[in-house]
């Protein structure tokens, strides 16, 4: 396997420094609608992006190189054959991992574009979370009238997908100052929902601020775990490790009032209705994750 390995790393070593795109050149000029339309797009209202001294966001380096739907002609084949070599090696999938920019100097309106690449560096080979294979990374110069305006790099991971990898688990809940409350609740199996300090309305999800009167003081009621399907949805696709579909998400309005987005458990995906009652469970999906979930169905013995 090394003598193979070996000869594979020099075969991908002697692809550093091949062009991957050679003298490509910008289809349109840098110009202000395109720039309106990527400031709308990213939100971005900075005054520097619009008016007669407009710059491009420099973040838009490489916007003005791609090619479209149709493509640039003249594209170098060292890349696709590079990637047909990994392919043919075993690793088949591909992931994208970064991208890195310099900005040498602002685009503007008019500027004329052109480009070219070179496969920067082909890595040794690695193994990841995801599988073993090898990082590759091409560096392209963004020229604007012949004159270097940036660099930007991209590095792709080329790998064999990691096999009999360890069941996916749920994604963990994101936990910050706002929602602890709630989650240490969870830990004691306990419901929590927030009560204004100020008008008494009652809050969920967790918010630092009541909706109602503005009023940043509260504290919690204990739910008392009686509630009934609000509306629901059943999950087909796309499919998400961890998760098994078809299967209900519902929203269950808690007979407090509030409304929770949970699991509706215990009875098929096919039959969850609106206006079912579910009553709330607690259950433990790993060593680290408990989740409220609402059960529907005739359960009246056992609790949580
Ligand atoms: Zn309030």
């Amino acid at each position: 396997m090394s003598d193979e390995s070996d000869e594979l790393a020099m075969r991908l070593k002697a692809f550093e420094g091949r062009a991957a795109a050679v003298a490509g050149a910008g289809k349109d000029p840098v110009n202000e609608p395109m720039i309106r339309h990527w400031c709308e797009a990213m939100g971005d209202t900075n005054p520097a992006y619009a008016g007669p001294e407009a710059i491009a966001p420099p973040t838009m380096l490489q916007a003005w190189t791609m090619g479209g739907l149709s493509g640039h002609t003249g594209r170098s084949g060292a890349y696709d054959e590079l990637l047909g070599l990994l392919d043919d090696a075993g690793y088949t999938s591909v992931v994208a991992t970064d991208c890195e920019q310099e900005y040498v100097r602002p685009l503007r309106p008019g500027d004329e574009i052109t480009f070219d690449a070179v496969i920067e560096s082909v890595s040794e080979r690695k193994t990841t979370k995801l599988g073993t294979g090898h990082f590759v990374t091409t560096r392209m110069d963004v020229r604007a009238g012949g004159e270097l305006a940036g660099t930007h790099r991209f590095r792709i991971l080329k790998y064999a997908p990691a096999r009999g990898k360890p069941k996916a688990r749920r994604p963990r809940p994101v936990v910050n100052r706002d929602n602890a409350g709630f989650w240490e609740g969870v830990g004691q199996h306990k419901l929590l929902i927030q009560r204004c300090g100020g008008c008494g309305s009652l809050r969920f999800p967790w918010l630092p601020g009541c909706g109602a009167c503005g009023c940043l003081e509260w504290d919690t009621v204990e739910a008392s775990g009686e509630g009934s399907v609000y509306s629901y949805v059943v999950m087909h696709h796309p499919p998400f490790p961890a998760f098994d579909p078809p299967y209900a998400v519902g929203l269950i309005e808690l007979a407090e009032g509030v409304r929770i987005v949970s699991n509706v458990v215990g009875v098929p995906y096919d039959k969850v209705r609106i206006g079912m009652p579910v009553r709330l469970q607690f259950e433990r999906y790993d060593e680290e994750l408990v989740l409220p979930v609402f059960r529907a169905g005739e359960t009246d013995g056992g609790g949580s």
